[in-house]
C-alpha cells in the first residue's frame, strides 16, 4: 500500500534529558498513548503533536520541527499535569499513614491523555489508545497468597475473636488440640477453588518455615507447580535493604524451588523507598508487590495501574504491582466482620474506573471455611465477581510480563485520506480516545488476533 497518503498518529515526546521527561513517558505508557521518544540529535519524528516537559527554546524548536512546524501543536507537560506530584508518588515518597484510595497519578495521566486527544481532534486526527489489558478486559485481577505459616492453631486470638458460636469454637479447639487438624495450610483447597473458576494465582513462599512444616512445603510446591500457579518469593530477613541478604534469599529460594523468582513481596511489607526497588531490579526481579501499608487500605503510590518506580534521577527497571487489599488488614481492624469486604469493594470501584489492576493478598492461613468462614465467603465472592465482570485474571508474573509487552509494542496508528484508521497491533487491543471516532474502527479483535498483520481496525 502507498504510505504517502497516510497521516502518522504517533505523538512525539521531545526528550530534554530530564527526569520530568521520563515521568511523562511513564504516564503516556500507563495510559496507552502511542508515542515516540525523540532524543537530542535524533532524526525528526513527524507526529500530529509534540510533547515537551517544559518550555526551553531548544526543546521548543525541536518540538515544533516534530509536528510539521506548527507551534500550536506543541504541548507543554508542566502546564497540563503536576509532574512534581507524580515524581513524589512514583518515587515512593508519599508516607501518610491512612486508608487512601486517591489515585493522583492516574488522574494526572488522564488529564494528559485528554489534552493530547483534544489537540489532535482540533487538527482533525483521532487519538488511538492501547487498551490496558488483553482482549480489552475492563480490569485485571491478580490473586496472591503470602505463605507465612504452613500450619495455624485454632487457639490463635484472631480465630477466637472471629468464631460465632460456642459449639463451633469447641469443635475447632477439640480438633486442633486432640485430633491435630491443621487449619492453617489450606493450599490444596485454595488451588482447587481457584481451578473451579478457571483461575491461577501467585503463592509467595518464604525460605524458612518451622522444621515440622517441611513436608507441607514440599507438597505445596508440587501442588502449585502442577496447577500452573506461580511460585514467588515472600522476602523476609533484611532482603529489602541489603545486597547480601537479598543474594542469600535469592539463592536459598532457587535451591528450595528449582528456579529464581520473577517477583516478590516482602513480609510485613518491609520497604525502603526507593532503595528496595533498586536492589530488587539489580537482581533481575521483574516485579515487586510490596509497596503498601499493613494497617491501611488503598493505593500508596496513587496508582492502580502497574508502574515503574523512580529514584531522584531515573526510572527503575522493575514494575510495582500495587496491592490494594489484604485480608490481614481487615482482620486486624477489630471491627465487626460485616465490614471485612467493605474496603475490597472500594478498591474494586476505583480499579474499574481506571481500568487498573486489582491485586489482592489473601493468606493461606485465613482461607479456611471453619476458622474464617467470612474470609472464605469474601474470597469466593471475589472470584465469582471478577469472572462475571470479565476481568483478566492473571498471576503476578503474567501481569508484569503483559504490562512490559504492552509498553513495548509499537502499534503505529495512522490515518488514510478516507479517514480509515490503521494500526499494526499484534497483542494489544486498541480503542479511540473519542468515541465518535470508533466508527472508523472495525474488527479491533481481528487486528489483535492476526500477528504482525497490517490491519484495518
Ligand atoms: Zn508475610
Amino acid at each position: 500500500m502507498d504510505s504517502s497518503n497516510e497521516t502518522p498518529l504517533t505523538i512525539s515526546l521531545v526528550h530534554q534529558g530530564a527526569l520530568h521527561d521520563d515521568l511523562l513517558a511513564e504516564l503516556l505508557e500507563q495510559q496507552g498513548v502511542p508515542f515516540k521518544v525523540v532524543l537530542k540529535g535524533d532524526p525528526v519524528h513527524q507526529g500530529p503533536v509534540a510533547l515537551i516537559s517544559k518550555s526551553t527554546p531548544e526543546a521548543y524548536l525541536r518540538a515544533t520541527q516534530s509536528c510539521g512546524g506548527k507551534k500550536e501543536n506543541v504541548l507543554i507537560g508542566e502546564e497540563i499535569v503536576d509532574v512534581e506530584t507524580i515524581r513524589h508518588m512514583l518515587g515512593g515518597l508519599q508516607d501518610n499513614k491512612k486508608d487512601n484510595f486517591d489515585l493522583p497519578v492516574n488522574e494526572e495521566g488522564r488529564k494528559l491523555v485528554a489534552a493530547v486527544g483534544k489537540r489532535m481532534s482540533e487538527v482533525g486526527v483521532p487519538l488511538v489508545l492501547k487498551s490496558a489489558w488483553p482482549g480489552d478486559a475492563k480490569a485485571c485481577c491478580v490473586l496472591t497468597h503470602d505463605i507465612d505459616f504452613m500450619s495455624f492453631s485454632p487457639f490463635h486470638k484472631v480465630v477466637l475473636r472471629g468464631s460465632d458460636r460456642l459449639s463451633g469454637l469447641a469443635r475447632l479447639l477439640f480438633n486442633g488440640a486432640v485430633r491435630r487438624t491443621n487449619y492453617g495450610w489450606n493450599i490444596p483447597e485454595t488451588i482447587e477453588l481457584e481451578k473451579r473458576y478457571g483461575f491461577r494465582s501467585t503463592f509467595l513462599f518464604m525460605n524458612r518455615y518451622e522444621a515440622r512444616d517441611d513436608a507441607y512445603f514440599e507438597r505445596s510446591l508440587k501442588l502449585v507447580k502442577d496447577g500452573g500457579s506461580e511460585i514467588a518469593l515472600h522476602g523476609s530477613e533484611s532482603s529489602h535493604k541489603t545486597v547480601e541478604a537479598m543474594d542469600a534469599e535469592m539463592e536459598a529460594f532457587r535451591e528450595r524451588t528449582g528456579s529464581y523468582p520473577r517477583g516478590l513481596r516482602h513480609h510485613i511489607l518491609k520497604f525502603q523507598a526507593p532503595e528496595t526497588w533498586v536492589l530488587e531490579s539489580q537482581f533481575g526481579l521483574e516485579y515487586d508487590a510490596t509497596f503498601g501499608y499493613n494497617r491501611f487500605f488503598g493505593f500508596r503510590a496513587g496508582s492502580c495501574l502497574p508502574f515503574h518506580p523512580f529514584t531522584a534521577t531515573s526510572r527503575i527497571p522493575i514494575l510495582e504491582l500495587p496491592t490494594s487489599f489484604m485480608d490481614w488488614t481487615a482482620l486486624h481492624r477489630g471491627d465487626d466482620r460485616s465490614r471485612f469486604g467493605e474496603f475490597l469493594r472500594v478498591a474494586k470501584g476505583r480499579v474499574e474506573e481506571n481500568h487498573g489492576a486489582l491485586v489482592v493478598n489473601f493468606h493461606n492461613t485465613y482461607l479456611n471455611k471453619e476458622t474464617f468462614p467470612f474470609v472464605m465467603e469474601e474470597y469466593e465472592s471475589l472470584l465469582g465477581y471478577v469472572r462475571e465482570k470479565g476481568y483478566w485474571v492473571a498471576t503476578a508474573a503474567e501481569c508484569a510480563a503483559w504490562w512490559g509487552r504492552r509498553g513495548q509494542e509499537q502499534i503505529e496508528p495512522r490515518m488514510r485520506d478516507d479517514g480509515t484508521i490503521l494500526v499494526s497491533a499484534r497483542d494489544v487491543s486498541v480503542r479511540t480516545f473519542d468515541a465518535k471516532d470508533s466508527s472508523r474502527l472495525s474488527y479491533p479483535m481481528e487486528a489483535a488476533a492476526s500477528p504482525g498483520a497490517d490491519s484495518t481496525v
